[in-house]
């Protein structure tokens, strides 16, 4: 079969792709919110694309994402990674500030790739990425957490056996994306169990380290 030779969307020559990853509640978004101010990141939450979706009126995919959501199982990679597309195209053409001139741009891509399709598709056809932050913690820590959350998060999934599954489908399936970029030498692991301005602290420092 021939090769495909068509490049990506985005040069990563001038935009920086990192993958943020780590299980449900090991502090993704939180560490994501802090990086954003410091270092003009755009962020974006796969999962909060996701629910947007499913929230707009007149979607085609809005009962499906639904569902996915409410088990704890990854939503179909082909449109998770459109969202994704869309999204960073609408920023590219709005943001500015450092990083952000000459076609040059900075994204934290949140909770994605969750699993090796969406791994391997995305680098080859939107943006290959520099690095991946996995904040890694225990499935206790995760599970205290959300339970926390739960208590003003309105999400349908932060419940104790949507949190199961979700840990079911973390370990079989995004974890071998992980794997994945290992072998590649692409992973920066850092401890999430610490208090945020730690976990924080030692994000920061590998941030500086890739853009130094
Ligand atoms: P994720 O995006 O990985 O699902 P969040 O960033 O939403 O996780 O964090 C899950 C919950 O844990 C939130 O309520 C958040 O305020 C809290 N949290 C995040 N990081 C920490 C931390 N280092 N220590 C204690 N609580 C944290
Ligand atoms: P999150 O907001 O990251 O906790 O994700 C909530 C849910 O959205 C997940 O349990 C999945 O159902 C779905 N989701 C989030 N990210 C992805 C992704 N990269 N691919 C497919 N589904 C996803």
């Amino acid at each position: 079969m021939a090769e495909s030779t068509s490049s990506p969307v985005f040069d990563a020559e001038k935009v920086t792709v990192i993958y943020v990853l780590g299980g449900p509640g090991a502090g993704k978004g939180t560490q994501c919110s802090k990086l954003v101010d410091a270092f003009g990141f755009c962020h974006l939450s796969a999962g909060d694309l996701l629910r947007e979706e499913q929230n707009r009126e007149g979607s085609q995919y809005g009962e499906m994402i639904r569902t996915y959501i409410r088990e704890g199982t990854i939503v179909p990679s082909h449109v998770t990674m459109k969202l994704l597309e869309n999204a960073m195209t609408e920023e590219m053409k709005k943001k500015t500030g450092d990083g952000w001139v000459d076609g040059r741009g900075r994204f934290l891509i949140d909770g994605f790739p969750r699993k090796i399709d969406q791994a391997i598709g995305f680098d080859e056809t939107v943006c290959l990425a520099s690095l991946v932050i996995f904040f890694n913690t225990s499935e206790d820590v995760m599970l205290q957490r959300l339970l926390e959350r739960a208590k003003t998060s309105g999400r349908e999934d932060d419940n104790v056996e949507t949190i199961r599954k979700r840990f079911r489908t973390y370990n079989e399936q995004t974890m071998p994306v992980i794997e994945h970029y290992r072998t590649l030498n692409k992973v920066a692991e850092i401890d999430s169990t610490a208090a945020v301005e730690e976990v924080y602290h030692a994000a920061c420092a590998t941030v500086t380290n890739l853009f130094s």
